[in-house]
Parts: C-alpha cells; sequence; structure tokens
C-alpha cells in the first residue's frame, strides 16, 4: 500500500460513513437536491483530483523528500524528537492555512474563486471538497512554499494531509451533534457547528471561524463567533449572490469566477 492507496481508503472510508449518518439524521434543513448536489462537488472533487495527479503528482510529499535531503526548511535545521516535529509541523501548516483562507477573503480576487466554496445552498460531507481548480492549485503552490520553508518529514506532511481531509468532511457534514459533546470538541478542533457559521450568508458571519482544524487560531486572533445570529437550523446557507439551484450549476460554478458579484463580502471585513 503506497501514500495514495491509504488515502484513498481514508477519504472513502469516511465519506460514506459520513453519509450514511446525514441520512439518518440532520442538523440542519436542506433547500437544494441532496444527489444533484453530490453529482456538482463530486464533480468538482474529480477534476480536482485529477488536475492535481497530472500537475503537481504527489508534490508536497516529494517536497518534503527534497527539502529533507538539503536540509532545507527550520525543521530539518532543528534537531526534534521526531513526535515534536510532527506536531510542530501539523500546528504551523494548520496556522498557515487559516492565515490563507482570511486572505482568500480579504482580496478580492481570490474571493472570486473561494466564492465558489461559499455558493453551496447546503452543506453536507460532500461540500468539504467543493472548490474551483484554480484555488485547488493555488493551494497547491502554497503549501509546497511552506513545505520548502518548514522542511517537516515526509510522513508529517502525510499525516497532515490525512487530518485535513477527515476532518474537512466531519466538519461539513450535516451531523446533529449534542450540544455538550461540540462544546467539548471546541475546544480544541472546529465542529460542523462552528464551521457552518463560516456558511452563513451573514457578512459578519461568513468572515468568522477561518479554521479548518483547529479552534485555537480563530479564538486568539479574534476571528471567533460562538454562536450565529440565527439559532443553527434557521442559519441561512450561502451567499446573496447565488440563492437558486440553477445559478450554481457545475458549469456556472467553474465560470464564476468571470462574475465579480461578491464584493460586498470582501469590502466589509
Ligand atoms: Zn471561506
Ligand atoms: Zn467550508
Amino acid at each position: 500500500m503506497d501514500f495514495n492507496q491509504i488515502r484513498l481508503g481514508l477519504f472513502l472510508g469516511i465519506f460514506i460513513l459520513l453519509l450514511l449518518l446525514e441520512n439518518f439524521m440532520q442538523r440542519h434543513p436542506t433547500v437544494d437536491s441532496k444527489p444533484r448536489r453530490l453529482g456538482i462537488n463530486l464533480g468538482l472533487t474529480a477534476v480536482n483530483v485529477i488536475l492535481l495527479r497530472l500537475i503537481f503528482g504527489g508534490a508536497a510529499v516529494g517536497a518534503a523528500y527534497f527539502a529533507s535531503e538539503r536540509g532545507w526548511g527550520v525543521l530539518n535545521y532543528l534537531d526534534l524528537p521526531a513526535w515534536l516535529e510532527l506536531g510542530a509541523a501539523v500546528m504551523f501548516l494548520d496556522f498557515s492555512i487559516y492565515l490563507q483562507h482570511v486572505l482568500v477573503h480579504m482580496v478580492p480576487f481570490f474571493w472570486r474563486f473561494h466564492v465558489v466554496h461559499h455558493s453551496d445552498l447546503d452543506l453536507d460531507v460532500s461540500s468539504g471538497f467543493r472548490f474551483h481548480p484554480v484555488e485547488i492549485l493555488g493551494s497547491m503552490l502554497y503549501k509546497i512554499g511552506l513545505i520548502l520553508a518548514l522542511g517537516p518529514s515526509p510522513v508529517a506532511v502525510v499525516v497532515f494531509e490525512a487530518i485535513l481531509n477527515g476532518m474537512a468532511q466531519f466538519t461539513h457534514s450535516n451531523l446533529p451533534l449534542p450540544e455538550k459533546l461540540d462544546a467539548a470538541l471546541r475546544r480544541v478542533f472546529v465542529t460542523p457547528d462552528m464551521h457552518r457559521i463560516h456558511h452563513s450568508v451573514e457578512v459578519r458571519e461568513t468572515n468568522s471561524n477561518y479554521g479548518f482544524n483547529f479552534s485555537l487560531w480563530d479564538r486568539m486572533l479574534g476571528t471567533y463567533i460562538e454562536q450565529a445570529k440565527k439559532p443553527q437550523p434557521e442559519i441561512m446557507i450561502g451567499v446573496e449572490a447565488f440563492r437558486r439551484p440553477e445559478q450554481v450549476t457545475f458549469l456556472k460554478l467553474l465560470a464564476m469566477p468571470m462574475k465579480n458579484t461578491a464584493q460586498s463580502y470582501t469590502q466589509s471585513r
């Protein structure tokens, strides 16, 4: 088994499990057709996976090998114990993608692509992979740069990607977690209720709760919102410019960056 098989196995296992659970219990009522949204989100995922393979095939882990062979990156200078190095690498990468997420909300050009992620009218396990291919390729370049600067071990990169992949599915899922469990998890991790606030049409709520894995960064940097204005089941999901399913078809998502309809979100920060 190589990294890719493990990654695929984890993805499919978590995806099918959460999809089944969402079938039996839902935190938030839906407004769009689930099969239609699954088709679109998985279609985008397929395009993104193929593009990443063609252009960057294994580049993140490759960059980690490359850096370690040459002694590049902060972690290759420091001689930390393996467990500490792994922890530091995971935290650093998580903080870096938090910053990237803030940036794609603040810079109108980046928001044109990121709005594809926010245009989903419902959230479920598949929303975690709904990104415009250009944003995915940009993220990959950013990640390779981070890895060359940091010099994490290849194992740390694989572990981080596996955590991110699993957490992206969990935090976008429509599962009703008991309140106490949500509160306990949220002390450390991002939960579905916390991330759903980020997908609210309310600008102040969209521009909050940027974290992917750990809730720490939002709490530390003042971008954390505990509760939305509305109760969770009533949060309106999406962005103001795209309220109808026919505005967010597969092809319209690909062409979405051509339209500059979402300025209000980036200017209000
Ligand atoms: Zn966002
Ligand atoms: Zn999201």
